[in-house]
């Protein structure tokens, strides 16, 4: 069966979480399948080699555990970007908006550095958000983008649209 199909039917729709309205993507069940977590570590070190990254940021919490064996098996390094104040040592930081208020991650400063090339790899793109944030951390940190590689974009949320400015022509890829 197509990777693309046996992912989707690992992806479970909770209903009103975390809120009442909100249709919740919930991976859990394809972490569980190694068939089907095999199959999305390979897809996205594939990615990762495909576009030329050197090296994989991955985004707290979920992407953590999407990159981190994607990483490893592309043969590069992970990155972890947090949410601001869980890492220990000197960080960039950057602000950036949600539907309300604000939010704000940070990454280890000497993690990212001119000549290095980065992947970032999160689970879900919903608005876009907190994936440009990070695309602008990479780039103040003098490194260049390869792309963003998502399991999943959820497409009426318009991420895409709103990532356009940041990507500057990298590839956004969802599986
Ligand atoms: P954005 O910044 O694009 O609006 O939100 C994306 C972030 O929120 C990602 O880090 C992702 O993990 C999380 N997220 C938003 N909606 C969902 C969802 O339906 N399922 C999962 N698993 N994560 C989501």
């Amino acid at each position: 069966i197509p990777v693309r199909d046996l992912l989707l039917e690992r992806i479970r729709d909770v209903a009103d979480y975390p809120k009442p309205g909100v249709m919740f993507k919930d991976i859990t069940p394809l972490l569980a399948d190694p068939a089907a977590f095999g199959a999305l570590t390979e897809s996205l070190a594939e990615l990762c080699t495909r576009h030329g990254a050197t090296k994989v940021v991955g985004l707290e919490a979920r992407g953590f555990i999407l990159a981190a064996p994607a990483a490893l098996r592309a043969g590069l390094g992970f990155v972890p970007v947090r949410k601001a104040g869980k890492l220990p040592g000197a960080t960039l930081a950057q602000a950036y908006e949600l539907e309300y208020g604000t939010a704000e991650i940070e990454v280890h400063a000497e993690d990212l550095n001119a000549g290095d090339r980065v992947m970032v790899i999160d689970d879900v793109l919903a608005t876009g958000g907190t994936a440009g944030a990070s695309l602008q951390l990479i780039r103040r940190a003098g490194a260049d983008v390869a792309g963003v590689a998502v399991l999943m974009e959820l497409g009426f949320l318009n991420g895409r649209l709103r990532l356009a400015e940041e990507l500057g022509g990298a590839p956004l890829e969802a599986l």
